[in-house]
């Protein structure tokens, strides 16, 4: 069983706002992630959940305050092995896109690698690690544009496994995934976060589930509304009323952590 280790920060978040020209998305938001904890990011369509992500993976650059990675600035961040994203575009691909299940995954190895290097077969065992880890590797062959939303969020797991990261960051997709698909997702992360010691940071549609699932719950709506227990997160939205009448019907589920 996966335990959270308050002593090592992974992402540190420190005060960070940020504007697409003159709209302020995010405004002075704080927090921490621990070594294996699983965070979930909930909040509204527009509340800058994505674009949370995207800065702390380095991809936008906050107008103000700071991400720190592993300890180290953002700006002098430089072992991305250690991180993998699963960015919620990632199933947008149409039957016909012309690359395997098995070339998707070995792409991830080339991200770190850099595409000079040729592929050895310690990459091979890699691969095949990693998608049998997601339970996809009898799909090796299958075109990737050929597959399920579902299926083809497992790959791009398997493929953000591939470079052996610690922490994974994942923007769940709202389409394409059916309830069983979905179930089986979270069924995965559960087994990545608890079992293989991954830290965890997933934005999340589905509050039922996340509360369910994650160690804590940050709530973002422009600014950071809670970063608490998925109990407390779900008191604190009822008496609110945040997400209306969906969260009620949850009893608050009780976590051995
Ligand atoms: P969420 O993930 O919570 O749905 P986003 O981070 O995607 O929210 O978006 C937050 C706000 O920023 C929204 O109002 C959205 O329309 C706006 N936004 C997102 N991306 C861009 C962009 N590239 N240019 C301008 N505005 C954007």
């Amino acid at each position: 069983m996966q335990s959270v280790n308050h002593s090592k920060n992974i992402v540190e978040v420190k005060n960070v706002s940020f504007s697409y020209g003159s709209e302020l998305v995010l405004e002075n938001i704080s927090f921490d992630v621990h070594e294996g904890d699983y965070l979930g990011i909930v909040g509204p369509n527009g509340a800058g959940k994505t674009t949370l992500l995207k800065i702390m993976l380095g991809l936008l650059k906050p107008a103000s305050g700071s991400i720190s990675l592993f300890g180290t600035s953002l700006s002098d961040f430089k072992d991305w092995r250690k991180i993998g994203y699963v960015p919620q575009k990632a199933t947008n691909f149409d039957s016909g896109f012309p690359v395997s299940v098995y070339d998707v995954v070995l792409m991830g190895c080339y991200n770190y690698k850099g595409l000079c290097c040729r592929i050895n077969t310690g990459d091979c065992s890699i691969v095949e690690r990693v998608l049998k880890q997601v339970g996809m590797w009898e799909y090796r062959d299958r075109l990737i544009g050929d597959l399920s939303g579902g299926q083809q969020q497992r790959v791009f797991i398997a493929r953000a496994l591939a470079t052996e990261p610690k922490i994974i960051f994942l923007d769940e997709p709202t389409t394409g995934v059916d309830k069983k698909m979905h179930d089986e997702f979270y069924d995965l992360l559960r087994t990545l976060n608890r079992d293989a010691g991954l830290t965890l940071v997933l934005i999340s549609h589905d509050i039922e589930k996340i509360t369910e699932e994650a160690m804590h719950i940050a709530c973002i709506d422009r600014t950071l509304v809670c970063h608490t227990s998925p109990e407390e997160f779900l008191k604190e939205s009822e008496s609110k009323n945040m997400f209306g009448e969906k969260v009620k019907i949850v009893s608050p589920h009780h976590h051995a952590h």
